[in-house]
């Protein structure tokens, strides 16, 4: 059994004895001590990092009591040695874990809610809670945390008998436990058993703030941070709005109305592109109409168009089509790639599903579709503008049979 010393006021370094030293198969060594300040992953807290004497400590696991410290060196059993958890890092796991507990139980307190769930990554962490909250009301919880942070009251740890533990008031009761039980009064606002390090007082969390919130499982799942994690977040927020603010030739208080103004003005002018470009594929349809090839008694129009997106060739063939008696291949060339259509009018005989696989045989290209109409496209090296000849004279073969 490795006695726990990180439990006792933020302990971090301690003295101890190798009791045991397993080497793995990925290089790594399992080591055994009676004793240690790293604290080993668990109770939703990430593993402590840290030195023993020269052996560098990666992570933490408890088994049975006992407290296996992942290693990339060996140490030899019996010899004594330092430990030392890394503290930036306990830091900011413990203002993490902290500022968890002061969630949840302001959570619980102001609007009935039940932390069901809880996630500390290396970026963010989630809490998950039974009951969904509104934008508006998770904004207060916010405040209500940074003020509880303010007034920086202490964290309790008291020890419990199981007949104890019956008869006292807390957040979260875990059932079945035995021996010595420990309960944590987080930061002023929480109460629950747990065995995670915390705060000494709720202004060491430093500041909570929240990142997300999106409706999950019936309640709602809350992404924060704290400590100078949320400084950073709040650094890196503030960058992304100035970059905005001046792209927008504005001040930051003012980025949101400009990027909805030009949001705005984006679908408005998109509506009236739409609309030309309807007007000019009519006229262009008129015009091919008129100088297509007479192929027996039916009409064929086989053409490279330059500029128009593959919706658009679509739109073009349509039109071509309404004018009744008439085959359309419709082709355009954007650098590499090339996009085409083919389509017949109801009156004419042809399978379109036919045609494009001659044309995707001629452009070394991929398509299907339906009997009236196809399509497809094929990747180039150089023009398309010699084979768009040779394509013609065989459509034209092709419709006069
Ligand atoms: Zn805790």
């Amino acid at each position: 059994m490795t006695a726990k010393l990180y439990h006792q006021n933020g302990c971090t370094q301690c003295d101890a004895a190798v009791l045991d030293c397993r080497a793995n198969a990925d290089g790594t060594f399992d080591i055994l001590l009676d004793r240690t300040a790293i604290y080993p992953e668990g109770g939703g807290q990430l593993s402590d990092t840290g030195y023993i004497g020269p052996a560098r400590c990666t992570h933490a696991r408890e088994e049975g009591g006992n407290i296996w410290h992942s290693c990339d060196r060996p140490l030899d059993i019996g010899q004594c040695v330092h430990v030392a958890a890394d503290e930036a890092v306990r830091l900011d796991h413990t203002q993490q874990h902290t500022g968890e507990h002061m969630l949840s139980g302001l959570a619980h307190s102001m609007f009935g809610c039940t932390n069901v769930g809880f996630h500390m990554a290396d970026d963010i962490v989630t809490v998950d809670f039974d009951k969904p909250l509104s934008a508006e009301q998770i904004a207060e919880l916010e405040l209500k945390i940074n003020e509880a942070i303010q007034r920086d009251e202490p964290t309790r740890t008291v020890t419990v008998t199981p007949e104890e533990y019956e008869t006292i008031e807390i957040r979260k009761k875990a059932k079945g436990l035995k021996g010595e039980i420990t309960v944590v009064y987080a930061g002023g606002v929480d109460s629950c058993t747990c065995c995670g390090t915390h705060c000494q007082s709720a202004g060491q969390v430093g500041v909570l703030k929240i990142l997300s919130h999106m409706n999950y499982k019936g309640g709602v799942r809350i992404g924060f941070v704290c400590g100078m994690r949320a400084v950073l977040s709040m650094q890196q927020d503030g960058a992304r709005m100035d970059a905005i603010a001046r792209r927008f030739s504005t001040s930051a208080d003012k980025a949101v109305d400009a990027v909805i103004k030009q949001g705005d003005e984006l679908a408005a002018l998109k509506r009236e592109f739409k609309r030309r470009t309807d007007m000019l594929l009519d006229y262009r349809a008129k015009e091919l109409a008129e100088k297509a090839e007479l192929c027996g008694k039916t009409r064929a129009v086989v053409t490279m168009e330059e500029g128009l997106e593959a919706n658009e060739l679509g739109f073009l063939c349509e039109k071509l089509c309404a004018h009744g008696n008439m085959v359309a291949v419709v082709l355009a060339q954007k650098g590499e790639n090339l996009s085409y259509r083919v389509a017949r009018s109801a009156d004419v005989v042809l399978s379109m599903r036919e045609l494009i696989q001659a044309v995707n045989a001629l452009f070394g290209g991929k398509g299907g579709g339906r009997d009236d109409s196809a399509q497809g496209s094929a990747k180039l090296n150089g023009s398309a503008k010699d084979s768009v000849e040779q394509l013609k004279a065989y459509v034209y073969r092709r419709i006069k049979g």
